[in-house]
């Protein structure tokens, strides 16, 4: 069993779904096919929650209208038959009726989650209706039947494989299962998502639940690159990647993987591979236990990040300090990304703003608080990077002109992480692929 991953831009065009459809053809082995909603549609979705989350209906109303007409042309070049377009309008038809009567009724998180399923439910059964126009022999799986996260909003895997392989046991003669990422029930049974990018999350979970010979995750460029592409102009792809050094990108801000995506996978042992829909015979990256080489592999870098400073000279060979600042984040589920500590001093940061008043306000008896908004953690990461030599040096010769604030080494050995005022990153980057990797 093969899963093969298809992200927005690779289904948002019907020549796109069209090539999906080939590439998912081109051999026999049994396959489940995770799609994305088409390119464009989550951001929508989301729109029109914010226009209903304020009251504006009328907003709302307006954008749902954009929207089905988006859908109306995309099925018009999608499908040929007639009976093929009753079908897929049909379908359009009903999605945007449920839209449109939420219009009317009185608006909640619990709605706002139906509405954000609503991209990668009619991108899997508009697909379906192509597959089925051209003879190909296949099955819906609807996600929301096993996927699923718990009261924490984290996927349990053995719950996920019971209910994957009990639906997998019931059509033992089909060998291509369609189904939708992004989509899941919650503790509550009610419809919910792995956040923003969770597609890659689904397959991932899909893969490690069937044991799959391959998690394929399918986009719009040929794999993991040395740096964003978004920020800095000559960038190559990695060849291969470890599981630690894949997380590590995810996490620190690389788009192309959902953040926590890689964990069920690396569990599995199930190799991941990142390639091109639009040029299906790039090498991609191949992310398997192995790092292949040792050094520098790529960087990442994710914004938004808050740095909070706790000076207390009471910490001098205090113990137990550390503890009571932790258990504040523990205390408000606020995640810490990095740390660095003086005899005087602590220093970390967050990524989520949430709770960050209540725990400023809870910090505040153990010394004087300063808060950083608006910096950007930059990772470098590679196989054993903190063994490479001349790393640093060769780290700080590249940034001379960045005011580095903090910097985490060695906490793992495949990663050394900066943080800088949000308005350097782009200096960074591109400072970092010349010295780093020689790209200009
Ligand atoms: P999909 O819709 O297929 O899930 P995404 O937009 O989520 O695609 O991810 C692919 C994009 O990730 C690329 O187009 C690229 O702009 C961005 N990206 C950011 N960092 C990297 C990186 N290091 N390597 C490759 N792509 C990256
Ligand atoms: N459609 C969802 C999003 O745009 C999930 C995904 O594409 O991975 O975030
Ligand atoms: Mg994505």
């Amino acid at each position: 069993m093969k899963v093969m991953k298809f992200g927005g831009t690779s289904v948002g065009k019907s020549e796109r779904m069209h090539q999906v459809a080939q590439l998912i053809t081109r051999d026999n082995e049994p396959k489940i096919v995770v799609l994305s909603a088409l390119s464009g549609t989550t951001n929508t979705l989301v729109a029109i929650g914010e226009a209903l989350s304020k009251g504006d209906k009328q907003e709302a109303k307006q954008v749902i209208d954009n929207l089905e007409q988006h859908y109306k042309n995309f099925i018009t070049a999608l499908v040929k038959q007639d009976t093929s377009r009753e079908k897929a309008n049909a379908i359009i038809a009903e999605h945007f009726e449920f839209l449109n009567i939420i219009t009317k009724i009185s608006f909640n998180e619990a709605l706002n989650k139906d509405i954000l399923a609503q991209g990668e439910l009619m991108s899997t059964k508009l697909f379906c209706v192509y597959l089925e126009e051209i003879g190909v022999k296949h099955f819906l799986l609807p996600a929301l039947e096993f996927m699923s996260i718990d009261a924490n909003d984290e996927p349990q895997l053995p719950s996920i494989r019971q209910k994957l392989t009990a639906l997998l046991e019931q059509h033992k003669d089909i060998a291509l299962f369609i189904t939708q990422g992004y989509i899941c029930r919650n503790a509550r049974g009610e419809v919910d998502n792995l956040k923003r990018g969770g597609s890659d999350y689904t397959a991932s979970l899909v893969a490690a639940a069937a044991n799959a010979s391959v998690c394929e995750i399918w986009t719009d460029i040929d794999g993991m690159h040395n740096n964003d592409p978004r920020v800095v102009k000559k960038t190559i792809p990695v060849e291969q990647l470890s599981f630690e050094e894949a997380a590590e990108l995810a996490y620190f801000g690389a788009k192309i993987l959902h953040p926590t995506c890689i964990w069920p996978a690396q569990q599995e042992k199930v190799p991941v591979k990142l390639l091109n829909t639009m040029q299906p015979e790039a090498a991609g990256t191949v992310i398997t236990k192995d790092a292949g080489s040792v050094g520098v592999k790529a960087i990442a870098a994710k914004d938004g990040i808050i740095a909070i400073n706790i000076k207390s000279t009471r910490m001098l060979l205090a113990y137990g300090f550390l503890r009571k600042i932790f258990e504040v984040f523990e205390k408000y589920r606020t995640p810490i990304d990095m740390i660095t500590t003086s005899e005087v001093a602590v220093s970390v940061t967050i990524d989520n703003p949430a709770f960050l008043d209540a725990i400023v306000k809870e910090l505040e008896p153990f010394g004087n608080i300063e808060v950083d908004r608006d910096q950007t953690i930059v990772s470098i990461v590679g196989n054993d990077i903190a063994q490479t030599q001349d790393i640093l040096s060769k780290l700080f010769e590249a940034l001379k002109p960045v005011p580095v604030r903090m910097v985490s080494y060695g906490g793992s050995r495949h990663n050394v992480s900066l943080l800088i005022p949000g308005n350097y990153k782009t200096e960074t980057l591109q400072l970092l692929n010349k010295g780093l990797f020689g790209l200009e």
